[in-house]
């Protein structure tokens, strides 16, 4: 595969902008380059643009090379770029499934791209040849967010292969919630597969939704191109900071995703007991989709004691459905005995 003719003319030929950091690096002991404020202050200077440091602990965590990583505002960030990089607005198209998160429907809106939608099987499983039937010459990506939101699930492996094997574009695995399966992540498989990029986050397992950071990791050629086209200085120094002090904190986090999955099994069977609750999807990340008699009505109960769901009827696929994370077994119960008492009231 040759990625330099998925990659937009203009980006192709764009030459970055170069910021002080990039064009000095080494040690040395005044630094007059950048115009900051000499007065040190602890954040007087520009981050360092390629986040080197945070970068190598990323990549001892994920055991991947630094120069297979790009770090992106939020997994935001790398969604639009891979727009801006690799669709030529009013003419390539992209393909996604449906229902899944709304982020890359946005993006392309914004960008101008033709969005096309899959449905997925009414048991929410990926159909490879429902996707790959889609595919034309200005398909440029396939994005599969798996597990998925907010059906929850792991999407079939092999049905995801068929796709990397079969489509000459780049192909999109966005693991937001891959902390909570059971399933090794996409990033393994990097070396086989030139058109992939795996998307991850620290918004989710790792406790820091507030700081904004999200992970690309893809092949060096990829990675490149993300660094051209994004701000220079896309990660301020005090997510960098923050991000070093919680990727340290590697055994709190396994246990709090391990409380989150005993939480999600005990919160799953009791609400597969209250009778309103018509089903309980079988989830592989923080949340659960559950359908109600009256996705609504319960919603707006539930609400009105304080308690917010996320209400997912009028999605499709997901009528009378409600998505609900896993929080502390003290609001697990909460949700419990309210849903309890408007069961019993109806
Ligand atoms: C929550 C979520 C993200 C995380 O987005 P950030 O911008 O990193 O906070 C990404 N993808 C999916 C599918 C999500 O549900």
């Amino acid at each position: 595969m040759d990625l330099s003719t998925l990659i937009r003319k203009n980006i192709l030929n764009l030459k970055p902008y170069s910021c002080a950091r990039d064009e000095f690096k080494g040690e040395a002991s005044i630094f007059i380059d950048a115009n900051e404020s000499p007065f040190n202050t602890s954040i007087n200077r520009y981050p360092d643009p390629l986040q080197k440091e945070l970068k190598e602990v990323i990549a001892k965590i994920k055991n991947i090379p630094s120069e297979n990583i790009f770090l992106g505002n939020g997994s935001d960030e790398p969604i639009d770029l891979a727009y801006r990089v690799f669709c030529e607005p009013g003419i390539d198209n992209v393909i996604a499934i449906d229902p899944t998160y709304g982020m890359y429907k946005v993006c392309a809106d914004i960008n101008n791209i033709e969005y096309r939608n899959v449905t997925l099987s009414n048991e929410y499983h990926l159909i490879s040849e429902k996707i790959l039937e889609k595919v034309d010459n200005n398909t440029k990506i396939i994005w599969i967010c798996s597990p998925n939101n907010p059906t929850g699930n792991l999407l079939d492996e092999n049905e995801i292969t068929k796709i990397l094997n079969s489509f000459n574009g780049i192909v999109i695995i966005d693991e937001a919630y891959i902390d909570f399966a059971q399933q090794d992540s996409w990033i393994t498989k990097l070396p086989n597969f030139k058109n992939l990029i795996v998307l991850q986050t620290l918004s989710k397992a790792w406790g820091c939704a507030a700081i904004r950071l999200g992970m690309a990791f893809a092949s060096n050629e990829i990675i490149n191109v993300l660094n051209k086209v994004k701000y220079p200085y896309n990660i301020n120094i005090l997510t960098q900071q923050q991000a070093l002090i919680q990727l340290s904190k590697i055994e709190k986090t396994k246990e709090n995703i391990s409380y989150i999955l005993q939480q999600r099994e005990i919160l799953s069977n009791e609400l597969k007991h209250i009778s309103i609750v018509e089903k309980v999807y079988k989830s592989d990340s923080n949340f659960l989709l559950l359908k109600v008699k009256n996705a609504n009505a319960t919603y707006n109960y539930l609400a009105q004691n304080g308690i917010i769901v996320r209400n997912r009827n009028n999605i499709t696929l997901c009528d009378n459905c409600l998505r609900i994370t896993i929080g502390l077994a003290r609001e697990n119960e909460k949700l419990i005995a309210s849903l309890k008492t408007f069961a019993a009231n109806c």
